[in-house]
């Protein structure tokens, strides 16, 4: 099991409002929520959404919904649903699966409530450990949702308006400066339920009329000047198809749909702070039975040289910018996933951040940094040459090749050894060879000796030059004696570098990542596509030992001295993988500031 259940208990004034409440006995179970939108994929600012609300439900013996927030027909699609329950599933997958609660395949059965109303969708089933969490779907609540509509008019407190679009926001005001009342304000009861009828019977195009609700034009808050709760919209929704043509605004549907499944702490990002005035407004008029829903807003994730919006991101894919949703430069789940990032490192981050009420950005680097913990402990090391020179071991034997003991992982001991061949022709990194060596240069210089990792120690003899003066291999020797880290005579060798054996290497495709924008904050002018980072990839063959060949697609690697890699699920095959670089050892950008 990852660290993140055993670690101390996460702590943060959400988690202690919940405490709070659970010693209090308000509620019996637990439940909030993860509410997407699908009109893209899921991001890691999604991730500290999800990793909340599913560690709340989880931590609580309660339950966390996946619910597709999907009343906006126009945007949403069923490759985002389909994507956003992948990436949920995969992200909480193996963390306390037995604790969440998840919802079986199929449709819930509705719950008879107190007033004998079917309007409780069952969020509490019997945990199974390994179920697939399954979504709900706010538009399976369409129906009910105009039930209440229609009890808001029947009220009084709901009306139809036929302003336009514009004369809606002209009325509507601003914060320093009062709204102005809409001339059918005043519709009758019978009147509004007529014509909200109607709309619902396709009797009006889009943007003829709105159910809004009867509120305060002067209230401060411009959210309770009598808000949008319904509009049309001819649109097929992916859902419910052409059932409907109206279609509730999200904080309409936002709190009834918490109050359906049973919600106890709906928790959100700031922005919503202003909304929740209306959010507790719908819940209260309606005078609804069960105990309510309250809305708790906790400070977004931003990342250093990250985009976090996916209208953004969208724009990223449909520009060709990028791959794909899942190219492995995109913050996205499914591209984090794709590029080698474990859940569990990014799980890891997300607690490791907090949860507070202040905005602020967090650096790119703590989350690689979470990778790099995750992946030190867990990672086989292998040796691979990316910058391949060749060496030619001119006292080794024609011919021989050795095979020498090589530890998987120095961080766990029970991971084992494996043998790597030895041979008379050897490649290096370009890197570790300077013809003329800096000061405290221990790698490898004319006359200067190096240790080989796992097998001797050479010394460069000679340097071989082309026509053009372009070093073409380097001529070294070898001590038989200096063995697997043996020095017989007590020789002092500083350095230590890594080689692979040229006529046994596997040749294959690595591709080196880096941060798809070269600014800190890309879109501080709303230019982000001005600082993308144009060699944030740089796909090269590298030079790797034969075991690598029985490597899985998905496997995580060390490559020693290099950084971890990830056999690209998709385009690896049998025998030949595609290795995308997760991460460097060490964060390159901070020591590039720091030049
Ligand atoms: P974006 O602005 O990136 O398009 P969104 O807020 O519109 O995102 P939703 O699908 O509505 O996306 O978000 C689902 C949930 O995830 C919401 O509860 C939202 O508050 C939360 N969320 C979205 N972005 C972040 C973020 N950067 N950090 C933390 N939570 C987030
Ligand atoms: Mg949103």
């Amino acid at each position: 099991m990852s660290n993140d259940t055993t670690n101390e208990p996460a702590r943060d004034f959400i988690r202690d409002i919940v405490r709070e409440d659970v010693s209090a006995g308000r509620h019996q179970k637990i439940v909030t929520r993860f509410p997407p939108e699908p009109n893209g994929y899921l991001h890691i600012g999604h991730a500290k959404s999800i990793c909340l609300n599913f560690g709340i439900a989880a931590e609580n013996s309660g339950i966390c919904n996946l619910r597709m927030d999907d009343t906006n027909p126009t945007k949403e699609e069923v490759e985002y649903v389909e994507s956003i329950q992948h990436d949920v599933n995969w992200l909480i997958a193996g963390w306390a699966d037995e604790r969440l609660g998840l919802k079986p395949k199929g449709k819930l059965p509705l719950a008879q409530t107190l007033d004998g109303r079917a309007d409780y969708y069952l969020g509490a089933t019997s945990p199974t450990a390994g179920a697939v969490l399954e979504p709900f779907y706010a538009s399976d609540y369409f129906e009910q949702l105009y039930e209440y509509a229609l009890q808001l008019i029947r009220k009084g407190v709901a009306y139809v308006c036929d302003l336009s679009p514009q004369d809606t926001d002209a009325y509507r005001g601003a914060p320093d400066r009062a709204g102005q009342e809409s001339p059918f304000r005043n519709r009758t009861v019978a009147e509004n339920l007529d014509r909200f009828q109607r709309m619902k019977a396709r009797e009006f195009p889009d943007g003829t009329c709105t159910l809004r609700a009867k509120i305060d034009m002067t209230s401060p808050n411009v959210w309770l000047r009598d808000p949008i709760i319904y509009r049309i919209r001819h649109a097929e929704h992916h859902h419910t198809g052409n059932a409907w043509c109206i279609y509730p605004m999200y904080d309409f549907a936002h709190c009834l749909s918490d109050y359906i499944e049973g919600i106890t702490h709906s928790i959100c990002t700031l922005e919503f702070e202003v909304h929740r005035p209306l959010y507790d407004w719908i819940l209260t008029e309606l005078g609804l039975p069960r105990t309510l829903p309250h809305q708790y807003e906790f400070a977004r994730l931003n990342l250093t040289y990250t985009i976090m919006s996916k209208r953004k991101l969208l724009q990223l894919v449909k520009e060709r910018r990028v791959t794909g949703w899942d190219d492995p430069r995109m913050p996205t789940i499914a591209g984090l996933r794709r590029r080698g990032y474990p859940a569990a490192a990014i799980r890891h981050f997300c607690r490791s951040i907090g949860v507070t009420k202040y905005n602020g950005t967090t650096d790119v680097a703590l989350l690689e940094n979470s990778v790099r913990e995750d992946l030190n402990k867990t990672a086989l090391r292998r040796c691979a040459v990316l910058q391949p020179l060749e060496v030619i071991i001119e006292n080794y034997p024609v011919g021989q090749v050795e095979e020498l003991d090589a530890v998987n992982n120095p961080e766990n001991p029970a991971d084992g050894t494996r043998r790597v061949p030895f041979s008379r022709r050897l490649y290096i990194e370009q890197d570790d060879f300077r013809e003329v060596p800096p000061k405290k240069y221990f790698r490898l210089a004319p006359g200067q000796e190096v240790r080989l990792r796992y097998g001797y120690i050479i010394k460069c003899e000679r340097v071989e030059k082309d026509a053009a003066g372009q070093i073409v291999r380097v001529h070294c020797s070898y001590d038989p004696a200096t063995r697997g880290g043996n020095t017989p005579d007590g020789r002092k060798i500083k350095g230590t570098i890594h080689w692979v054996s040229a006529d046994h290497a596997l040749c294959a495709e690595v591709r080196l990542y880096d941060r798809l924008f070269t600014r800190e904050n890309p879109d501080a002018d709303g230019n982000f596509l001005d600082c993308l980072n144009a060699d944030s990839l740089k796909a090269i063959t590298g030079y790797l030992e034969p075991s690598l060949a029985a490597t899985q697609p998905g496997d995580r690697v060390q490559f020693e001295r290099l950084g971890y890699f990830f056999a690209d699920p998709v385009d690896s095959k049998p025998g030949q993988p595609v290795f995308n670089r997760i991460v460097g050892l060490r964060d390159s950008w901070a020591k590039l500031a720091a030049d």
